[in-house]
């Protein structure tokens, strides 16, 4: 049987992995994310291991991003202005491609996360979903009409303007690119600086929890309003923190103020705001998805 691979290209590690699919792995590694050099060397190292001992057919990557994603570019594969340093304008698909002679695919980690969640796990049968992960940075992807949404680019989800009211919350914000956007004040880098801290050691009674409840609403009262999504998905570390789920569920019902008479906001928001049904594993399963082509 073929082999595919997988990256789940992140801001702190890639994954990488060789199998037939997600659940039927022939080798996996965790390679830190320090300078691209040293990072992607080690992913082809990875690789060339491998097909030493059997053909990989094609390599799926999911990348953290801005990336370029449009196929017709000249920069399709790379990374493009990320806020993570020294990561800007790299070449990435294209270096796995030339180094490793395989076919690649390529998208962002969140649209590769929202292709596994539409084939294996919450958003099965939906045509139009929201995945949002909220982890070291915010991003989101999705499905609109049953396809992954591209166009000028993809979703930057996590950078969206939220209310910012500095009285009740003075900490000005983590973007490089826009201080107090959604990323900027509500992912795990924001909370760690806001509070001192990483989310993991709040208590889960501590404010951060609140407010960071309140922040994500904001975000997904937007997709909402605009994407109409069917569902939205939330993953990432800051997401691990369970309580937060019901607390964002209540704050997105209360913003809507009954605005939307849907029964999946009215009555059934338990089943609209979900986890993955993947898990933390919903990354590197749609990275084998986008090798599948
Ligand atoms: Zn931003």
């Amino acid at each position: 049987m073929a082999l595919l691979g997988g990256i789940e290209a992140g801001g702190t590690k890639f994954i990488c992995a060789v199998g037939t699919d997600p659940d039927n792995l022939q080798a996996q590694t965790r390679i830190e994310t320090t300078t691209p050099d040293e990072t992607l060397g080690q992913v082809v190292d990875f690789f060339r291991k491998q097909q030493k001992i059997e053909v990989i057919e094609a390599i799926g990557i999911g990348a953290f991003g801005p990336v370029g994603v449009n196929p017709g570019s000249e920069k399709f594969g790379w990374f493009l202005n990320t806020p993570k340093p020294g990561w800007q304008q790299v070449d990435f698909a294209g270096r796995m491609q030339r180094e490793l002679g395989v076919k690649v695919g390529f998208d962002t980690d969140v649209n590769a996360a929202a292709l596994a969640e539409h084939r294996w796990g919450n958003a099965q049968g939906l045509e139009n979903f929201v995945y949002l992960t909220v982890g070291t940075g915010i991003g989101g992807g999705g499905m609109v009409a049953g396809k992954l949404i591209h166009g000028l680019l993809h979703p930057e989800m996590g950078h969206v303007l939220i209310p910012h009211d500095a009285s009740a919350d003075p900490f000005e914000g983590s973007c490089p690119f826009h201080k107090d956007c959604l990323e900027g004040l509500a992912s795990g880098l924001a909370m760690e600086k806001r509070w001192g801290k990483k989310g993991i050691f709040l208590p889960p009674e501590h404010p951060a929890w609140a407010l960071e409840a309140q922040y994500l609403a904001m975000g997904l009262m937007n997709y909402i309003l605009t994407l109409s999504p069917q569902r939205i998905i939330m993953g990432g570390g800051v997401m691990a923190q369970k309580q937060l789920f019901p607390m964002v569920r209540a704050q997105v019902r209360e913003r809507l103020n009954n605005y939307l008479d849907v029964p999946a906001i009215m009555r059934d928001i338990d089943s609209y705001i979900v986890p993955p049904g993947l898990g933390d594993k919903a990354g590197l399963a749609g990275a084998f998805a986008l090798a599948e082509g």
